[in-house]
């Protein structure tokens, strides 16, 4: 590095620009390829729970640059032309974030148009102002799915955003402590004693779950969700009249699948609270939370639960890759797909 001193002010600057263009290509580059690891899902193949702790654990970036990094590129595999923007350094990561809640296939073409070169400091202002206007038509009536979500017109000219809505002269403040930060995204504030804390550890601990992740919210979104699927009659009614249509031979059909609390207590005792998965270095996935009991041999291929040795625990995505691995993963792409949309249609999530 001594050599620097050595090179005038002209060539120092040139090495710098010239630097600084290699780095934003390396980074296009890292995202496309972090993107395809993505669609192919090979961090389960390396023994990692998800993209995130591939990045974090196999790649040892920050979790900061984690989630910029995984946003950036599952964003480039649905509007490519997000690539050149950030080789050419138009966009930046932290402004892909900011407008990632916002892009949709429909308004990509425009908002790209209006943030690509501006700071990210604009862009901020400008998605905080786009949160406030969703606050204050979430607030002000029930048919929020009337009211379009668009930006700004003075600062994105969106003719189709025209449809008559006044600009909100205020930000409306609820007296409680939630606020929109971005459009569906709200901050919940409160002050908890330490046995609450304590309660979320557990569960976090527990984690037997099939959608409970780590984060803070998938603990409240899951208890919330029990408690509503147990509590909520339209919840039970809508379940009830499910199960009479599809009879009592369902049941019998999903027999095999039940697994006694007694095993299940066995098995997380016995693969103490981790995934079993191994990769083929012989790393042990290091999930804890997110963990589902599967059944060693799948009950479509004649396994059961009989006892605990016919039982492991895995996180979600080496449960999938292992019914991927028995059945082909067209297979499970479209099992998942019609789970998905059951749910949807007994109203559920
Ligand atoms: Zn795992």
């Amino acid at each position: 590095m001594n050599d620097l001193k050595n090179i005038d002010h002209q060539a120092l600057l040139a090495h710098l620009r010239s630097s600084l263009g290699n780095e934003r290509n390396s980074l296009a580059s890292f995202l496309r390829y972090l993107g395809e690891v993505d669609s192919r899902r090979l961090y389960a193949e390396e023994g990692q729970p998800s993209l995130f702790a591939f990045c974090t654990n196999a790649l040892t970036l920050s979790e900061a640059e984690s989630f910029a990094r995984i946003t950036a590129a599952r964003l480039i595999r649905r509007f490519p032309v997000i690539h050149d923007h950030l080789r050419s350094g138009a966009l930046s990561l932290t402004s892909l974030r900011l407008i990632s809640a916002h892009l949709t296939e429909e308004n990509a073409d425009h908002i790209f148009a209006n943030v690509v070169g501006r700071s990210s400091r604009d862009i901020e202002k400008m998605v905080a102002t786009l949160a406030n206007k969703r606050a204050i038509a979430q607030s002000a009536s029930d048919t929020t799915a009337k009211i379009g979500i668009s930006f700004p017109r003075s600062l994105f000219h969106d003719a189709q955003s025209a449809s008559g809505s006044h600009e909100p002269p205020v930000l409306c403040h609820k007296p409680d402590r939630t606020r929109y930060v971005a459009a569906e995204h709200v901050e919940i504030r409160f002050v908890a004693n330490e046995q609450l804390l304590a309660k979320i550890d557990r569960i976090k601990g527990l984690a037997l779950s099939k959608n409970i992740g780590s984060r803070l919210e998938d603990v409240f979104d899951h208890v919330l969700e029990s408690y509503l699927k147990h509590h909520d009659p339209a919840r039970r009614a809508a379940k009830n009249r499910q199960s009479k249509r599809e009879g009592p031979e369902s049941k019998k059909s999903n027999s095999g699948r039940y697994i006694a609390q007694k095993i299940k207590d066995e098995v997380y005792k016995r693969d103490g609270g981790q995934c079993t998965f191994k990769a083929s270095t012989g790393s042990r996935c290091p999930a804890r939370v997110g963990l589902e009991f599967d059944h060693c041999r799948p009950v479509a291929l004649g396994g059961n639960a009989a006892n605990a040795d016919d039982v492991r625990l895995l996180c979600r995505a080496h449960n999938r890759l292992a019914a991927e691995r028995s059945f082909g993963a067209a297979t499970v792409a479209a099992a998942i797909a019609r789970q998905s949309q059951k749910a949807k249609n007994i109203g559920f999530r």
